[in-house]
């Protein structure tokens, strides 16, 4: 989140609800944090109504957690005017896309989660980009040389931009479960756009990662570099174009996107990315433009599939499943620590072995998940069985040689297939937690893949286009055998968003995920363990230094985290890439009894984030 003034939440008619001070550290400690008894909940926030969101905040009604103010802000300000979670959550989601544009917006997708406590369901809906008709799988190979083009090469260029699922998904969750026309709940997006926000570190910083690129598009350096250089901390940003895309979306309809003016820009700047007569700075790659036509756009449907399921505990654990990979890993490695009492481990053996079921749960994710994996390989992947067959190779006192080969799908026994995996990153994205005094609850992952995605802002339409079809493999990874996340018409890249909603005896009890690439996977399976198994509070767990085992060799870890628990992984012969300064920016609710809630966002991690509650008492 960004340490933004709130500025323009008077010009909102932004009601804010005060927040928790940071979670005292003593008021949730429970011996074990299992269930969600009282231990959880410390005292609730006490209200003084200023604007000051902080990371926690306990309370009762309902609740929001995002990276940002503004968009916690909003979220509650939809609430406490009557909206349901869905109606908040677009809300913020909306807003998110103005202050956030580097993460996520209407140029990208998502996979949103809802629990509709009149039917005690978990519903998904699947807004993932998808391809073009005309992709096929050698769309990253450089016909020059037949070789993949490097990453920035596919993703600076018409070539990663899949037609993008989000404002489709707005659209869909609104009509299915809000209380509130989309129209409306663009608006407060609108105003932010339009009257502007104050610039912070973290959006600063975002523009000078990506100056080079925003700078070969008269588009995006008009928006994003002012004078040339990126906006000053400090001041104002705003986004006259995007404010009146949203009126005109809520006008017209979300066809404008996939059939009218919108998607006509769209496709024409994919196909001729608008690439600068006078750049500023230099750009190492050609920028090619690709074939997404408007009949991609017109030909975009959502899915709702039925969410991946995994007991854990005595919990059940609900995730979003192909073409996200998140569902299926997180559930196979929850079911493979299953088999041992964490909560009864020592620190250094639980973290071994939430380190190995995250290595052997990716190499199975590598080799299996992809668009069109078969649900036999998806139901087996999360089965109990699939998890004996994997767990037997955990060691307790020795690390497995990593990468890990995958398990074999038709096999019995612990017998491993011949060939490793790879190891992919990121960090862009965002999500958002909101539950409303109903009962219902939003979980929702949406990017533009990169931070920056494309680079590519939509001349005159002030959104940037996503890079997602980067988030294919470029070429086959898995040797002789098939890969199932090559390119192909259609076909939507495999994600690792693990947007996450787990129940007890059919009530809610927690909804949490993260950006962060394929780190979103550890960070919320990391996230499970500390709360469920390692005694930790919801802020404790969302505090803790966090590592990320992803089937290579090297354990990516945060230096808090390599510091304190280093010592002994590495007695049992784990080792340690680089460390990274952070993993993931996550947000989360937990639900108490007699209605109590505790949203928490990150206390530091991108610059910390913004909880809120609707009911301090
Ligand atoms: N594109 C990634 C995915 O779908 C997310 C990007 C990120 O979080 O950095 O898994």
């Amino acid at each position: 989140m960004r340490l933004r003034a709130v500025l323009s939440l008077v010009a909102l008619g932004v009601v804010l609800v005060p927040a928790a001070p940071a979670a005292a550290a003593s008021d949730a400690l429970g011996p074990t944090a299992r269930g969600h008894g009282g231990t959880a909940f410390g005292p609730t926030a006490r209200g003084h109504g200023g604007t000051a969101f902080g990371p926690t905040a306990r309370g009762y009604g309902g609740a929001v957690a995002t990276v940002d103010k503004v968009a916690t802000a909003v979220g509650i300000d939809v609430l406490r005017k009557g909206g349901n979670a869905v109606d908040a959550a677009i809300a913020a989601a909306a807003t998110l896309g103005v202050t956030e544009p580097f993460s996520a917006g209407i140029g990208g997708g998502g996979f949103f989660v809802y629990y509709n406590a009149r039917s005690g369901r978990v519903q998904t809906i699947d807004g993932r980009e998808s391809g073009p008709a005309s992709m096929t799988k050698d769309w990253f190979i450089d016909p020059a040389d037949g070789k993949p083009y490097d990453f920035n090469e596919g993703r600076v260029s018409g070539l990663s931009v899949g037609t993008p699922g989000t404002l489709a998904t707005w659209e869909s969750a609104a009509r299915k479960w809000g209380t509130k026309p989309l129209s409306q709940l663009l608006q407060p997006g609108a105003r932010v756009a339009e009257n502007g926000f104050p610039v912070d570190a973290t959006f600063r910083q975002q523009v000078t990662d990506n100056q080079a690129i925003f700078g070969q598009f008269d588009s995006s350096r008009d928006l994003y570099l002012p004078g040339g250089q990126p906006p000053a901390v400090g001041s104002t940003q705003k986004n006259p174009d995007l404010a009146a895309t949203y009126r005109l979306i809520a006008r017209k309809g979300t066809d404008v996107l996939y059939k009218g003016a919108v998607g006509r820009d769209i496709v024409r700047t994919v196909q001729h990315p608008p690439v600068s007569a006078t750049p500023i700075g230099e750009w190492a790659y050609p920028i090619r433009g690709a074939d997404l036509r408007m009949s991609d756009l017109a030909n975009y449907r959502l899915r709702y599939p039925a969410p991946t399921r995994s007991d854990y505990r005595g919990l059940t654990v609900y995730g979003m499943t192909a073409p996200s990979s998140g569902g299926v890993a997180v559930g196979e490695a929850l079911n493979i620590l299953e088999r041992t009492d964490l909560s009864a481990a020592s620190r250094t053996q639980a973290l071994h072995q939430y380190l190995e079921a995250s290595a052997l749960s990716f190499a199975d994710r590598n080799r299996y998940v992809g668009d069109h994996t078969a649900q036999w390989k998806l139901d087996r992947l999360i089965s109990d069985g699939w998890a004996r067959q994997r767990a037997c190779q955990i060691d307790p006192a020795h690390a497995l040689t990593k990468p890990v080969p995958p398990g074999d799908l038709t096999a019995t026994g612990c017998t491993p297939a011949p060939v490793g995996g790879q190891v992919e990153e990121g960090q862009s994205t965002t999500n958002l937690t909101v539950s409303d005094k109903w009962g219902n609850i939003v979980e929702y992952t949406f990017t533009i893949e990169a931070t920056g995605g494309s680079g590519m802002v939509v001349p005159g339409r002030g959104f940037i286009l996503n890079n997602e079809l980067t988030d294919f493999n470029f070429a086959g990874t898995q040797g002789d055998a098939p890969d199932p996340n090559l390119p192909g018409p259609n076909k939507r890249p495999r994600s690792s968003m693990s947007p996450t909603i787990v129940l007890q005896d059919g009530k809610p009890y927690l909804a949490l995920g993260s950006p962060g690439g394929a780190t979103i996977i550890t960070t919320v399976l990391q996230l499970l363990v500390n709360r469920i198994d390692l005694g930790m509070t919801l802020p404790e767990a969302m505090a803790a230094p966090r590592a990320s085992q992803r089937n290579s060799a090297g354990i990516q870890a945060e230096p808090a985290f390599h510091t304190q628990y280093g010592p002994g992984l590495e007695a049992l012969g784990h080792t340690f890439g680089p460390d990274v300064p952070e993993l993931g920016a996550a947000t989360a609710i937990e639900f108490g009894r007699n209605g109590r809630v505790i949203a928490a966002a990150e206390p530091s991690r991108r610059g910390s984030g913004a909880a809120a509650v609707e009911f301090s008492r």
